[in-house]
């Protein structure tokens, strides 16, 4: 992450340091009344997630680095085409 270290409200320097959850994130443009969901931002993980980012205590603004992976498959189901990517025998 580049150095953020002005506050884009106030201008004062922001310290640096992490944004710490267990739980998953997410974004949308639109307010809403009960949790529809929405562009997830984070998954939830048990270890916890350390997102990157400077904070300005007056303003009470942060500004994090996510970095959103998409799970991994429970189970990969075999190729049915098992052929598809080797190369075609020359004739
Ligand atoms: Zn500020």
């Amino acid at each position: 992450m580049s150095e953020v270290k002005k506050c884009p409200e106030c201008g004062g320097e922001m310290e640096k340091g992490f944004l710490i959850s267990p739980r998953t994130l997410w974004w949308n443009t639109q307010k809403q009344e009960v949790f529809l969901g929405g562009e997830q931002l984070l998954r939830s993980n048990w270890k916890g997630n350390n997102l990157e980012g400077y904070r300005c205590k007056k303003c009470q603004l942060i500004v994090f680095k996510y970095d959103y992976r998409p799970p991994e498959p429970l189970y990969k189901w075999p190729s049915l085409h098992r052929n598809k990517d080797k190369p075609q025998a020359q004739t």
